[in-house]
């Protein structure tokens, strides 16, 4: 029997709803957690191929909701994002991760380049540059990268070339993350001002599927040393894909094989303990 649409109303509305319901609760949460400092950064160490010893770190969010365990961020950032919130809990990324650097020098330690990770909400905002060039010149770290997509780059790409031209020049390394992705026309990859290429996880997967998968990752190496950027391959999680990418002239990778990301103190002890992983 075909149903009328009077009836296929009261059918779903209630689930619609719940739906509803579902995202007004997930965001009073967040607003609760941003409230309660929930939010946690963890760091996975990026090693030099050539040593693997630890030259950077990537700061990588952790929700530690109370009886709810370790959310991971696929689960709130694209929240974060539709709620509007990410601005404010990316600023507080930011300042973290610079704290957590300058007190890894502050005991000693030498201190990696830390890495954050960019939405694009947040580098579209008209004041994106005035703001990272502010936060640096008020921190005594120096060292910051920025990780911000391949797509998200590509999208309003000029402007984007000028606001990453700005935080450039006040000395902070930009990569473009999950490169490979995101269909980065090669007249444009020339003209960005970036300092490095992550090559996505899916090509080092792909590099023992046969000699293509090689070969991508291979021109991928060969394209980012040519224009002087340094490149780094992300979820290495075998010792022969390690082997492969070191043998390809890859500089620098991060993986389950090196390390899985780890609270501050854990960064602490590897520093202390200073040897290869
Ligand atoms: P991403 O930037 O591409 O980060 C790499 C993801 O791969 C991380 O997942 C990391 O834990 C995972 N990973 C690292 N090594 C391996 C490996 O060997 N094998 C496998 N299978 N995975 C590995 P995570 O921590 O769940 O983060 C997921 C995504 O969430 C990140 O992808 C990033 O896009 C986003 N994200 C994380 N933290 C932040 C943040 O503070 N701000 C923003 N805007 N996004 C963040
Ligand atoms: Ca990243
Ligand atoms: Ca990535
Ligand atoms: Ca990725």
């Amino acid at each position: 029997r075909a149903r009328t649409a009077g009836e296929s109303l009261v059918f779903y509305a209630p689930e619609l709803n719940a739906r509803a319901a579902d995202a007004m609760a997930l965001e009073s949460r967040l607003r609760r957690a941003i409230d309660q400092q929930e939010f946690v950064l963890y760091y996975q160490p990026k090693v030099t191929l050539a040593d693997r010893r630890i030259c950077g770190v990537e700061a990588l969010m952790r929700w530690m909701e109370p009886g709810q365990g370790m959310v991971p961020p696929g689960q709130f950032i694209p929240v974060l994002e539709e709620c509007g919130l990410i601005g404010e809990v990316g600023q507080w990324a930011l300042k973290k991760a610079l704290h957590d650097q300058s007190e890894w020098r502050n005991a000693g330690l030498h201190a990696p380049r830390v890495a954050v990770n960019v939405s694009p909400l947040q580098l579209r905002r008209p004041d994106f540059a005035d703001d990272i060039v502010a936060l640096v010149a008020r921190s005594s770290s120096n060292e910051l990268e920025l990780e911000i997509t391949e797509s998200v780059i590509m999208d309003n790409v000029e402007r984007n070339i000028d606001a990453l031209g700005m935080v450039r020049a006040a000395g902070v390394s930009v990569a473009v993350d999950d490169f490979g992705t995101g269909y980065c026309s090669l007249s444009y990859i020339a003209k960005l001002p970036v300092t490095s290429l992550k090559i996505d996880r899916a090509f080092i997967v792909g590099m023992s599927s046969g000699p293509e998968g090689m070969a991508i990752v291979s021109s991928i190496i060969a394209l980012a040393h040519a224009l002087k950027l340094k490149v780094v391959a992300e979820g290495v999680e075998t010792e022969e894909q390690a082997r492969l990418l070191h043998l390809l002239r890859c500089d620098e990778a991060q993986g389950y094989l090196f390390c899985r990301p780890v609270p501050a103190e854990t960064i602490t002890a590897l520093l202390q303990r200073d040897m290869p992983l």
